[in-house]
């Protein structure tokens, strides 16, 4: 991508790209919840992505903060799990910080992805290593801004940002969970990978296919 601003259509097609991935991982996102939780992981992301994509198709957005205000009540309203309210609560941050524009360039995107997580962690209180989606979430922030800081376009930098939120989701593999479903398990929750930080490599992985397109 050569442009340094990022259109609604193309955080659209982010959305797009996100419902796609969950879709097709669905099994996998199920298997892995049914490990350290109650195999309803691939059934929340599906039916709340599919949910988005209806509501956006219904009534297109005009305006960033509208996309992301309308994705995070749709998720929060449609996903009776802990991830509808925190994946809610990462878009509705997102929509706060972007405002009422029609593209954002690379800080502002990565300041509302910020703001996000901010949104996750002001839920639900994870912090690094409690093997949650934070710990793919938070790597993949901190590469983007890295990236942009030392003059990488966005293409780049979301590429960068999908493959620390890989790094990110092994890395909950060996970890004892202390948050949320799984942590009921404690130790018996090691040696599985978190579901939650699963689907949020995939949510990377959708934007930077979103941004790698020309
Ligand atoms: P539930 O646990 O209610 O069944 P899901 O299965 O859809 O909801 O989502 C589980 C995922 O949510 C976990 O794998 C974890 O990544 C994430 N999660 C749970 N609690 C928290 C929390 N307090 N903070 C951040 N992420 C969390
Ligand atoms: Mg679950």
């Amino acid at each position: 991508m050569t442009e340094a601003t990022v259109s609604l259509d193309r955080l659209t097609d982010w959305l797009a790209r996100f419902r796609l991935l969950v879709t097709e991982q669905h099994s996998l996102l199920t298997e892995l919840d049914s490990a350290i939780g109650d195999a309803d992981h691939g059934a929340n992301m599906t039916r709340g992505m599919t949910a988005v994509m209806a509501k956006i198709d219904t009534a297109p957005p005009s305006a960033v903060d509208e996309l992301f205000k309308a994705v995070g009540m749709t998720l929060v309203t449609s996903v009776g799990g802990a991830s509808g309210p925190l994946y809610g609560t990462f878009f509705l941050r997102i929509g706060m910080a972007s405002g009422a524009v029609t593209e954002l360039d690379g800080p502002s995107l990565a300041a509302a992805l910020r703001a996000g997580l901010d949104g996750v962690v002001a839920r639900g209180r994870a912090e690094a290593g409690d093997k949650t989606m934070y710990d793919s979430m938070a790597p993949a922030i901190d590469a983007m801004d890295a990236a942009l800081a030392s003059g990488a376009d966005l293409k780049t930098a979301s590429a960068a940002a999908a493959a620390a939120a890989v790094t990110g989701r092994n890395a909950t593999i060996p970890l004892a969970a202390r948050k949320g479903r799984a942590s009921y398990l404690g130790e018996r929750s090691v040696g599985h990978q978190d579901p939650g930080a699963t689907s949020t490599a995939l949510l990377f992985e959708a934007l930077a296919g979103a941004l790698a397109k020309a």
